[in-house]
C-alpha cells in the first residue's frame, strides 16, 4: 500500500489529483504505440487558461488554487471516462482522445469544455470568470511521439490565443514558423492601414425605455485578405504592443466621423458615435490635436463623437489622463468609462476626471436575472453613476428579463445582441432609414 501511495504522489498532481506531466507522457507514449499498431489516431488537447494569471496574482494563490481545483472537476465532467486528463503545471491543462472518427469530431468536444468553464466559478464569496485557449494536435499527422505531439498542441494552443477569448486551434505546419508570424501580423498590419483593409461595424445603442436607437458604438473590423473578416480580439493586442495602435485608433475615429457626417447630410439621424481609445493614445498630448484635426477635416461636431476609455488606461497614468481628457473635453467631447466594474476603482480619480457616460460591463449582465449578487452590484454601479450625474449604458443585453430589470433600475441607454449585433455601415444606414 506505502509503495502504492507512493507512485501515485509521484504521478500525479496534489491539487487536483490529476495525472501529472510525466505520468501524461508516458500513457501517451503507449497510446501512441498502440494506435500505430491498430492504425488509429489520437488526439492531444492542451488547454491553457485565459487570465489565470491576474486572478492569482490579484487574489492570491488560496484563490488561485481553488480556481483551478473547480476547473479541473468541470474539465473532468467535461470529457469521457476513458479520456486521459492531466494538468501540466501552473494553468495548463492536457487531454488525451482515443477511438474517434475524425479530427473534425474534436471540434464540439472542445465547445463542450468551453461550456462547462463559462458558468462562473465561486470561491470564498468571490466569483470568478476563465476562458480558456484550446490547440490540438492529431497523431499520426502532427507527430508520432508523445513529445511532438505535446509540443505542437501546444503551439496550436498560442495561435488559438491570439484570437478572441474561447477558441480552439488544430495544430498546422506553418505554427512553427510561429515567431516569425508575430512579425508577420505586425507588417501585416501596417498593410492593412495602407490598403484600407480595415472597416468599422456600428452597435446600435438604444434609449432603455423608448427603444429608439441614439447613437452607436464604433467597433472596428479587418477585411484580410487570406484571413477573411476578423475580429477586434485577433489583431487589437498586437497593434497595442507598438504605435501602430496610434495610427489605426486614428484611422478609426476618422472613419467615424466621416461617416457620421455623411449620414447627417443624407438627412438621416444617426446620434452620437462612440470610438474606443487605447492606452497609448492616451499617453500622447498629440492626442488632442489628432481629436481637434479630425472634428476639423470631417467637419463633425464635437458634441457628435464620444470616446470610450477603459480604467486600466486611466489608471496607469492618471494625472496625464486627466489632463489629456480635460483638454479635449473642453473641445466639447465628452467621455465613457467602458468595462465598468470589472477592475479596481480609484473613485477618487474617477471623481476628478470630465466622464459623462458609465458603461456597464457585460459581465454583470450576463447571468440577470439568475445571479442576485450581480444585480446588487448593478444596482450599486446605477446609484454611484446617478450621484455623480452620469449617463449609464448597459452592455451585452441579450435578454427581454434582462433588459427589463435595467429598465426597472433605470438605465439610461443599452447595447447587445437582444436588438442588435454590430453592423456593417450599409446596414447600420438601412436600419436608421427603417
Ligand atoms: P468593447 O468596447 O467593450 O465593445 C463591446 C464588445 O461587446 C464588442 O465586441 C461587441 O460585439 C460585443 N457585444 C455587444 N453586444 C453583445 C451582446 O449582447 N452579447 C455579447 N456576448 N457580446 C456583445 P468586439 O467588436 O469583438 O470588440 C471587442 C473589443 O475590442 C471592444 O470591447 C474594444 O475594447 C476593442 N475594440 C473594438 N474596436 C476598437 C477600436 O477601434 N480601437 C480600439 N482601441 N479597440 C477596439
Ligand atoms: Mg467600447
Ligand atoms: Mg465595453
Amino acid at each position: 500500500m506505502a509503495e502504492d501511495r507512493l507512485y501515485h504522489l509521484a504521478h500525479h498532481d496534489p491539487l487536483t489529483g490529476l495525472a501529472n506531466r510525466e505520468l501524461f507522457s508516458r500513457l501517451l507514449q503507449q497510446a501512441v504505440v498502440d494506435a500505430r499498431r491498430k492504425q488509429k489516431q489520437l488526439a492531444v488537447f492542451f488547454i491553457d487558461l485565459d487570465h489565470f494569471k491576474q486572478i492569482n496574482d490579484s487574489m492570491g494563490h488560496h484563490v488561485g488554487d481553488q480556481v483551478l481545483d473547480q476547473v479541473s472537476q468541470r474539465l473532468v465532467a467535461a470529457i469521457r471516462q476513458s479520456d486521459i486528463i492531466a494538468r501540466l503545471g501552473g494553468d495548463e491543462f492536457a487531454v488525451l482522445l482515443r477511438d474517434f472518427e475524425s479530427p473534425d469530431d474534436m471540434v464540439p468536444l472542445a465547445e463542450k469544455m468551453f461550456k462547462a468553464l463559462e458558468k462562473s466559478l465561486q470561491v470564498d464569496n468571490s466569483k470568478f470568470y476563465v476562458g480558456a485557449s484550446i490547440g490540438i494536435s492529431i497523431y499520426p499527422q502532427d507527430g508520432v511521439t508523445s513529445d511532438v505531439l505535446l509540443r505542437n498542441a501546444d503551439a496550436a494552443m498560442y495561435r488559438a490565443k491570439g484570437n478572441d477569448r474561447n477558441t480552439h486551434a488544430f495544430y498546422t505546419d506553418e505554427l512553427t514558423r510561429k515567431a516569425l508570424q508575430h512579425v508577420q501580423l505586425e507588417s501585416e498590419l501596417r498593410r492593412a492601414l495602407k490598403n484600407a483593409e480595415f472597416e468599422l461595424h456600428y452597435q446600435p445603442k438604444y434609449d432603455c425605455r423608448s427603444r429608439q436607437i441614439v447613437g452607436s458604438e464604433a467597433l472596428i473590423r479587418w477585411n484580410h485578405p487570406q484571413k477573411g473578416l476578423l475580429m477586434p480580439g485577433a489583431f487589437i493586442a498586437e497593434a497595442e504592443k507598438s504605435d501602430l495602435i496610434i495610427e489605426i485608433g486614428e484611422w478609426v475615429m476618422r472613419e467615424a466621423c466621416r461617416q457620421n457626417v455623411q449620414w447627417r447630410q443624407q438627412g438621416l439621424n444617426p446620434g452620437k458615435v462612440s470610438v474606443n481609445l487605447s492606452g497609448r493614445q492616451i499617453s500622447k498630448y498629440s492626442l488632442v490635436d489628432t481629436v481637434k484635426e479630425v472634428l476639423d477635416a470631417t467637419r463633425c461636431q464635437p458634441q457628435w463623437l464620444e470616446l470610450e476609455v477603459v480604467e486600466r488606461f486611466v489608471m496607469s497614468s492618471p494625472e496625464q489622463a486627466l489632463k489629456v481628457f480635460e483638454q479635449i473635453h473642453a473641445l466639447g467631447v465628452q467621455f465613457a468609462l467602458d468595462d465598468s466594474g470589472i477592475e479596481h476603482s480609484s473613485l477618487v480619480y474617477l471623481k476628478k476626471l470630465p466622464l459623462k457616460i458609465l458603461k456597464i460591463d457585460s459581465s454583470f449582465i450576463r447571468d440577470v436575472p439568475e445571479d442576485k449578487n450581480d444585480m446588487a452590484i448593478i444596482q450599486a454601479i446605477l446609484a454611484m453613476a446617478k450621484s455623480l450625474g452620469l449617463t449609464t449604458v448597459a452592455e451585452g443585453v441579450e435578454k427581454p428579463e434582462q433588459l427589463a430589470f435595467l429598465l426597472e433600475q433605470g438605465t439610461d441607454l443599452f447595447q447587445g445582441f437582444l436588438l442588435s449585433r454590430p453592423l456593417p455601415a450599409k446596414t447600420f444606414e438601412a436600419l436608421l432609414k427603417a
